[in-house]
């Protein structure tokens, strides 16, 4: 039988719990350990904010309480109303003596993985049991430092002075061409999930917004299946008026730097259960031109030819060769998009790419703000200017230069939390396999 929540409710967490807490207290959580000593019962709660240990010493404790608890299973939900004692034999030095115990909800046996994390489930059946995963404290801290990292990159980019905005997911038109998309169908019509909020943050441009920002999905209809790619994934994006590339490089670098001291100053708990040693990498991050990052390829064995992107071997081997986070800079106009903005040798563009020593981080440029060269390079790029019109009317009516980037959510909280797979820092991922849960 399982008990009514009736009035009761937490009044501690288990860190906040110590020896001075004279009145009763309630601890929520879920039993994360048994141990029946004979004579005595220890039960180790869980909660979002660790451990503590409720001890039951059989011969103080009323045989109504004892009966209840004898059956209980690892993982049910209890709620437990006690006194605080001291005992240095208890783990973090504390105990709780019940009074009173409500079991709220029996997990059943056995356990589809291992939530203590003692044994090494696999990625794949972590994921189909998520809710349990997430029990584990090490998975736990990584989507702490996920929350933390959003929370400090919204704050960086207020205080920079950028508003946040939020763009549509349903799309008529892919934002570069190319077939990376996701059709849906809308009412009569087909349409598409956005592969990037592009357009509409350039739109914004002429809006007199000057700074935006937006933190959302965006999904791609790419094959690959690596370890660093989702068909959904979240993108911080901004895009700023007035303003050429180096000045979003700026931004972009000591964002990075801001988030990282940020996470090692607050997360270090969490840093020191997935046992990662986080350093702020140096200001400014080295800038290396395409034509340079081409020749560490070519150098070390990797084949590249001039206007050619770098495949997954170059970019580690530049990453080895160069080393921390870096920028390669003056790529081929021909391979970047259309919004790229040509320096005066025009095949070479005002584009950057900022790199982490394993994958790209991000992706940006000065925009081109001419209509006119705009709708050139659309052509040259096999897109149909007028399927764009929405687009090119921001241009016509007084559109500032501007330049903006695009930073993976998921690639950076590869970087600061250490995963080697992307799967590990997104709640649900979605990939070519996985569309449930
Ligand atoms: P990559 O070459 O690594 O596949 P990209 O150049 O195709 O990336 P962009 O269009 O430049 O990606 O997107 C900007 C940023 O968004 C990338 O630098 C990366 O951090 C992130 N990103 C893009 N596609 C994915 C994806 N499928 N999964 C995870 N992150 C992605
Ligand atoms: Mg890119």
């Amino acid at each position: 039988m399982e008990d009514d929540l009736g009035n009761w409710r937490r009044t501690h967490y288990s860190e906040e719990l110590n020896a001075d807490i004279e009145e009763d207290v309630t601890i929520a959580g879920w039993v994360h350990e048994i141990r029946d000593l004979g004579g005595v019962m220890f039960l180790i709660i869980r909660d979002r904010k660790g451990k503590v240990q409720v001890t039951l010493p059989e011969k103080k404790v009323k045989d109504k309480l004892m009966d209840k608890i004898s059956e209980i299973s690892k993982e049910s939900v209890l709620m437990v109303q006690g006194q605080v004692k001291e005992d240095e034999r208890a783990p973090g030095g504390l105990e709780v003596l019940p009074k009173e115990i409500k079991v709220l909800s029996d997990a059943e046996t056995p356990l589809p993985i291992d939530v203590a994390g003692e044994v090494n489930t696999e990625l794949d059946n972590r994921l189909n049991s998520r809710f349990l995963d997430l029990r584990n404290p090490e998975t736990l801290s990584v989507f702490k430092i996920r929350d933390k990292t959003f929370t400090e990159v919204r704050k960086f980019l207020e205080k920079e002075g950028f508003i946040e905005m939020t763009s549509p997911k349903m799309v008529a038109t892919a934002t570069e061409g190319g077939t990376e998309l996701f059709p849906i169908s809308y009412f009569e019509k087909e349409a598409f999930l956005n592969q990037s909020p592009q357009l509409f943050k350039q739109i914004m441009m002429a809006s007199g917004l000057d700074k935006v920002y937006e933190i959302g999905p965006i999904f791609r209809a790419e094959e690959h299946d690596t370890r660093r790619h989702l068909n959904e994934t979240t993108s911080i994006d901004i895009e700023m008026a007035f303003s050429d590339h180096t000045d979003v490089m700026g931004i972009l670098e000591r964002l990075i730097n801001y988030v990282y001291e940020k996470i090692e100053q607050e997360c270090s708990e969490e840093l020191k259960k997935l046992d990662k040693d986080l350093k702020p990498p140096e200001l400014p991050f080295e800038r290396i031109k395409y034509d340079e990052a081409v020749d560490i390829c070519n150098k070390k064995g990797i084949e590249i030819t001039w206007g050619e992107d770098f495949p997954t071997p170059g970019e580690k081997a530049i990453g080895e060769e160069i080393g921390d986070y870096y920028f390669i800079v003056d790529w081929p106009s021909e391979i970047k998009p259309f919004y790229a903005q040509p320096k005066e040798e025009k095949e070479i563009s005002k584009a950057f790419d900022l790199m982490h020593p394993e994958f790209e981080l991000s992706s940006g440029a000065q925009r081109v703000h001419s209509i006119e060269l705009l709708k050139k390079r659309m052509i040259n790029q096999d897109l149909e200017p007028s399927e764009f019109k929405f687009y090119l009317d921001a241009f016509k009516y007084g559109m500032p230069p501007h330049s903006g980037w695009g930073l993976g959510a998921e690639r950076l909280l590869m970087a600061i939390t250490g995963k080697p797979n992307i799967r590990e820092v997104v709640l649900f991922p979605r990939d070519r396999k996985r569309l449930i849960p």
